[in-house]
């Protein structure tokens, strides 16, 4: 920005470096919320029926300016009278909103658990797969074979001798270009300590006994009932498909949930297929979240953009985290679904100032040129200025005189209609 502006800018209270990351990681959320966008929008189908995703931070819920926010310390600003689409597997902008809401129910959970006495254990179930299957054909019967192991009578008596609190299953997929895609589960079992029977971990921090044993073999029966495993790869399936681990890595793995590290959406992950942009970084060895699979069809991967498709279709609508009957309660947890979670800071923030209001073509802009993770970075660092209103106007009239050649920047915007009797809203597109 202009010297005028950078003249007037105060360090911020808090540490520069971690606040700088903060706003490098929202800026790269909204960039991939941008590509997805583009990826999921379908060509010729009204914007009703079009993926959520698509408008989100698109649709303007009032007519007239969008209040902008910033938060006092620097670090971010927000748009308000905006919806947000609330997708935890397509919108890398409201998951990790949702994450965050998530990630703290999950740590309220073990910090009361563990000070009680109790214990969690974090088991895996997975099973064999191969390139060329699709994700639906896995899904299906992976999921069956699920429910009914956790409804057997092996499962049913372990967990009954462990005292069991509750379960919470968490859901996850990666992709390989070995393997194809690998739906895997993660459940955080709370019971108490010693439930498995178990001696100290091996190296990889794996337990056993004769208990998980036990078990595995049960699942790998499951599997093999869905046609999941059969005799050319039921030796690795006895060995791998399930795994029991303890208390430590439970925690580590509730610490790391969500964070960007963790879903494929640090720095480090999505510049490294952004600068590389090349199918050579396929490999049987490596495997990709779908956020980098969406970072990698950014950089004109056609495969990883099919298989992004794939994943959104299939995934859609699926719980990311499922908590047994009564746990949440048995935590003291109020339940509040996704998309309240993601919704949440519509709220004003007693730490967050107003310092302008958007018009809707200004947003056009932004979207035409994807770059309204980059405003939104903008008016956090500089907002603070005397007139913060000019700044936003003339940041964005620079992009539309100085910008590349835009994508579309179609957005929604309700508009109220009145009839003899009636009142409603309609969202109408504008182009
Ligand atoms: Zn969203």
């Amino acid at each position: 920005m202009s010297s005028r502006y950078t003249r007037e800018i105060r360090t911020p209270a808090g540490d520069s470096s971690a606040i700088d990351t903060r706003r490098a990681g929202r800026r790269r959320r909204f960039k991939l919320q941008r590509t997805a966008q583009s990826i999921l929008y379908r060509d010729k189908v009204e914007p009703k029926k079009q993926h959520r995703t698509v408008w989100c931070h698109r649709h303007v819920t009032h007519e007239g300016g969008m209040p902008v926010h910033r938060k006092l310390d620097g670090t971010s600003a927000r748009l308000s009278r905006i919806k947000t689409c609330g997708s935890v597997w397509a919108c890398p902008v409201c998951s990790a909103k949702v994450a965050e809401t998530r990630r703290r129910e999950l740590v309220h959970a073990m910090v009361q658990h563990t000070a009680a006495g109790g214990h969690a254990y974090l088991v895996t179930l997975t099973f064999p797969h191969y390139i060329g299957q699709t994700l639906a054909e896995l899904m299906e019967p992976f999921t069956k074979a699920r429910q009914s192991f956790q409804n057997c009578k092996t499962w049913k008596a372990v967990m009954a001798r462990a005292e069991k609190v509750g379960v919470v299953n968490s859901l996850e997929v990666t992709y390989g270009a070995g393997n194809g895609w690998h739906p895997h589960l993660h459940m955080l079992v709370f019971c108490q300590p010693g439930a498995f029977g178990e001696g100290e971990p091996d190296d990889s921090g794996r337990l056993s006994s004769h208990a998980i044993d036990h078990l595995r073999g049960e699942w790998v029966r499951h599997l093999e009932k869905r046609r999941l495993v059969d005799g050319a790869n039921r030796s690795w399936a006895n060995q791998y498909a399930l795994d029991v681990r303890g208390g430590k890595m439970a925690a580590e793995y509730i610490a790391k949930w969500g964070h960007d590290q963790a879903w494929g959406l640090s720095s480090e992950l999505t510049s490294a297929h952004a600068k590389t942009g090349h199918r050579d970084t396929w490999g049987a060895q490596h495997h990709y979240t779908p956020f980098q699979l969406l970072a990698m069809a950014g950089t004109g991967d056609g495969h990883a953009m099919c298989a992004f498709r794939e994943f959104v279709a299939e995934f859609d609508g699926r719980r990311m985290l499922t908590w047994s009957r009564g746990l949440k309660d048995h935590f003291g947890i109020a339940e509040m679904d996704d998309d309240q979670a993601a919704a949440q800071e519509e709220l004003a923030l007693p730490d967050e100032h107003q310092v302008g209001e958007l018009q809707p073509e200004q947003l056009q802009t932004l979207t035409r040129y994807g770059r309204l993770g980059d405003f939104l970075a903008m008016v956090a660092e500089h907002g603070h200025v005397e007139q913060p209103q000019r700044l936003i106007d003339e940041w964005i009239e620079a992009l539309a005189r100085d910008g590349p050649p835009g994508r579309r920047g179609a957005i929604l915007m309700d508009r109220l209609m009145v009839t003899d009797h009636v009142y409603f809203h309609r969202a109408e597109l504008i182009e």
